[in-house]
């Protein structure tokens, strides 16, 4: 039987986590520690994955973590429950939070070293830049969470600035903040390729979220139902317009008791443009956000 057996030393500020394979994770609350371990990951000409979250991991972080174990020789990820993209109090308190067990997720995963800032480490002042990605960031998110995606920015260009990987991966379920760091990347010359990862479902085919464990039993019966809607609506495409398969998917989760879409857009997948007709692209996505009681999940699907 395969036994892990961990253990847990601190030295000055790094706290070193270890299995009895003798494989060491780094666990670091600090900007200057951080980069002091990177540097010696750079000087050995090491290729850097980097995979930011906010934590309460599940297999769709997880699978960023492997996909970056397979093109990297070494593997950092953060965990920074960044305040600055919350336009919701309360949304921001009550994100979960499981830092011990995402430490040892982390390890079993094959990740190298973690960087745990809190926010004074991140912000030791507000930080007042504003960003213009042009459309990309006035609709769907954009349009319903005002400065999420500034406070995106915020973040992930500190991060990768700490950091500074060779790639960086990014869920394909939060389609549009993909697009957001593409465009951030590209209009701050930063050298990082950014890598789109596909979602992870769960069997069901609810899309994995840190979220979903705020979600009611009696709730969780009827989630499938967005995934499921999605995937008729691609079937679908054939067949109807985009407006009719719009108001489609709209009325078929909005009958479901507790649920309440925020929107259903279908846009171009590379520029976001939202669509009319199919006629205007060849790579159309259906991106939706629904209100599950009060509970806020988002999902989408390639047509
Ligand atoms: P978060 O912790 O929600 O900020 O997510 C961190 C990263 O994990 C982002 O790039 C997300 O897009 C990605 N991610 C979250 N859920 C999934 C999923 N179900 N499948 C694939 N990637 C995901």
């Amino acid at each position: 039987m395969y036994f892990l057996f961990y253990f847990i030393c601190v030295f000055g500020k790094i706290i070193y986590v270890c299995t009895l394979n003798i494989s060491i994770m780094y666990v670091i609350k600090h900007i200057k520690d951080v980069k002091i371990e990177i540097q010696k990951f750079t000087d050995q000409k090491k290729s850097i994955g980097f995979v930011p979250t906010m934590g309460a991991l599940h297999e769709g972080h997880l699978s960023l973590i492997k996909r970056a174990r397979q093109e990297n020789d070494m593997v950092a990820a953060s965990i920074f429950v960044n305040p600055a993209q919350f336009n919701n109090k309360e949304d921001l308190k009550n994100y979960p939070r499981t830092p011990d067990k995402d430490i040892e997720s982390l390890k079993k995963t094959g990740c190298d070293l973690i960087f745990i800032p809190d926010d004074k480490e991140i912000y030791p002042e507000p930080d007042m830049r504003v960003f213009n990605f042009g459309d990309i960031d006035k609709l769907m998110e954009g349009k319903f969470r005002p400065g999420h995606f500034n406070g995106v920015a915020l973040a992930v260009s500190k991060l990768f600035d700490i950091i500074n990987p060779h790639r960086a991966y990014f869920g394909e379920k939060d389609y549009q903040q993909l697009l957001i760091v593409k465009a951030l990347v590209k209009q701050l010359n930063i050298p990082i390729e950014i890598v789109p990862c596909p979602t992870i479902r769960e069997s069901d085919g609810l899309a994995m979220s840190s979220r979903n464990r705020l979600i009611t039993e009696e709730n969780r019966k009827n989630v499938p139902i967005i995934y499921k809607t999605l995937s008729r609506a691609k079937e679908l495409s054939t067949k109807m317009s985009v407006p009719e398969i719009k108001k489609t998917v709209i009325s078929i989760i909005n009958s479901t008791p507790d649920f309440m879409v925020e929107y259903f857009e279908i846009a171009d997948c590379n520029t976001f443009f939202l669509i009319n007709d199919w006629a205007e692209t060849k790579n159309a996505i259906g991106c939706i956000a629904v209100y599950v009681s009060n509970v806020r999940l988002i999902d989408n699907i390639k047509f």
